[in-house]
């Protein structure tokens, strides 16, 4: 139990199954969990977040394997920094959606500057997430009345965007909105589990900086969904769609980055004065399927992690010769266009619909 196989990014994610002695001893109930067909409703987050160290069925990454992987991320930060012409003063920021935007297609990353534009599905998962947020601090919270009205003041007051976009759908859409909200959080109850003992954290940002040599000036940072869990600290992040090697990969730039704060600790506190931290592993909970997934931080995943990040900070200078040129910023289109904010100004990816259309 607790701990699935996930394979680097790039490659068919590995199925794997879990021995579940030492779950069963730990009260939960034995199961295999694959992160290729998670098995709905048989894990709650509070499940994974009450568990002892020894009830993670993976090794942990070692000090040494987590130097190499800091000097890795480090040496190849630099080598592309280093060639980097005319770069732009302030940090270079690396979050999961810029990550995903470079690696999916470069000129999708300019949507960065349109951020704001709200969807359906925005919507919807802003309003899950919050959901979420309030049930892992209040767990008797109901949303009796209808999860979207019941959240309505703290939607109103963190994001005014969600009910600016509700109340310009005609009747009709507000229906579907209020009900695909409703189908959604109604099992996050039992999905989160009662974790008022386990520490909860909402929105807890994390973020790890690369100073040298100087000027490297890389900052990689996120805010994790949830954070929980008094042995073992338990990084969830809350989607309303399914569990997808998009998400694995989200959650594991959110395992590299703590992984790394708590090997620097260690690090800087030295051998005489032990620090102690608490072991990491991570928690998709997706309510599409129903489905709470065990992601290990295993040092292949915070590798594969780490590569993501070169690959993407690589592209961002690719972008930024581009547009220092004034030359076209390269598009990569996909089945994913029809979604990208970008779309309506971008003709290859208009010219990816219409050929999936046809
Ligand atoms: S529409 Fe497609 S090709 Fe155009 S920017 Fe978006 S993802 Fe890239």
């Amino acid at each position: 139990m607790i701990v699935s196989h996930w394979s680097p990014s790039g490659e068919s994610p590995a199925e794997g199954t879990i021995p579940t002695e030492r779950a069963a001893k730990a009260g939960f109930e034995p199961t295999a969990v694959s992160v290729l067909r998670p098995i709905p409703g048989r894990l709650s987050v509070a499940d994974l977040a009450g568990c002892r160290p020894t009830d993670l069925d993976y090794d942990p990454p070692s000090e040494i394997e987590l130097a190499e992987l800091s000097r890795f991320l480090n040496l190849g930060l630099a080598n592309l920094i280093e060639a980097w012409d005319d770069r732009p003063s302030g940090p270079l920021r690396l979050t999961k959606g810029r990550i995903r935007s470079a690696r999916t297609c470069p000129a999708q990353v300019l949507t960065e500057l349109t951020r704001g534009a709200m969807n359906f599905q925005l919507a919807v998962g802003t309003v899950c997430d919050l959901a979420a947020g309030v049930l892992a601090v209040h767990p008797r919270f109901s949303g009796a009345d209808g999860w979207y009205r019941s959240l309505s003041a703290a939607l109103d007051q963190e994001h005014p965007e969600v009910g600016e976009f509700v109340d310009n759908l005609d009747e009709m859409g507000r229906e579907d909105f209020t009900h695909k909200v409703d189908e959604l959080c109604l099992p996050l109850p039992d999905l989160l589990g009662d974790l008022t003992a386990l520490q909860p954290v909402t929105h807890q940002r994390v973020a790890l900086s690369f100073d040298q040599p100087d000027p490297l000036d890389v900052l990689l940072s996120g805010e994790v969904d949830l954070t929980a869990g008094t042995d073992v600290q338990v990084l969830v992040e809350v989607k309303s769609g399914s569990i997808s090697p998009r998400v694995i990969d989200e959650l594991t730039h959110y395992g590299l980055i703590v992984a790394l704060q708590h090997h620097r600790r260690r690090q800087a506190a030295g051998p005489d004065r032990q620090q102690r931290t608490k072991p990491v592993v991570g928690c998709a909970l997706t309510l599409g399927d129903l489905a709470v997934t065990p992601v290990p931080f295993t040092i292949e995943n915070l590798h594969a992690a780490a590569t993501r990040v070169l690959e993407a900070v690589d592209i961002l200078i690719t972008i930024d010769g581009a547009a220092t040129q004034d030359l076209p910023i390269p598009t990569t289109p996909g089945p994913y266009c029809r979604w990208c904010p970008r779309l309506d100004r971008c003709s290859a990816g208009l010219g990816q619909v219409e050929t999936e259309d046809d």
